[in-house]
């Protein structure tokens, strides 16, 4: 995709902090970290997200990610958030498939999610509508 920032990166047009790279996939910095060495790991043919990848890379992508949360146990990381935004409701920004590895570094003010609560029948509901899915 030409206009797109994480394939100009991929194609050398655009600068970034490499810390990973295979056939298929390449990882580099964040470059507005939530902590420093939050990674981004990416599929390097453009995909929107998750949901247009092949299953093949999306394992690709994910082993890439636990290679990176691995490394960063060797620098002092006492805990890793892996997570991958698909879908501006979602929150991506950015859109070529990524997946973030966050390192974390013990107190810090970064907060992923507030859990809510079910009311009434929608745990069940929304389980069974779910579970419908997978079956068709
Ligand atoms: P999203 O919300 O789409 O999952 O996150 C996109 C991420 O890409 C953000 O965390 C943002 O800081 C990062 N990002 C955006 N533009 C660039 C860029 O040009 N280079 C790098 N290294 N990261 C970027
Ligand atoms: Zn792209």
């Amino acid at each position: 995709m030409s206009s797109c920032i994480f394939c100009k990166i991929i194609r050398g047009e655009l600068p970034c902090t490499k810390v990973y790279e295979d056939e298929s996939v390449a990882a580099f910095l964040d470059i507005k970290p939530v902590n420093p060495g939050h990674t981004l790991v990416i599929p390097k043919k453009h995909f929107e997200n998750i949901h247009d990848m092949p299953d093949a890379l999306v394992a690709k992508v994910a082993v890439a990610a636990k290679k990176i949360a691995d490394a960063m146990r060797n620098i002092g990381v006492k805990g890793v958030n892996i997570g991958m935004n698909n879908g501006a409701h979602a929150g991506q920004i950015v859109f070529h498939a990524h997946m973030h590895v966050m390192p974390r570094y013990g107190k810090d003010s970064f907060s992923l999610w507030v859990g809510k609560e079910y009311y009434g029948k929608e745990r069940e509901l929304v389980a069974e509508k779910i579970k419908a899915a997978l079956k068709s």
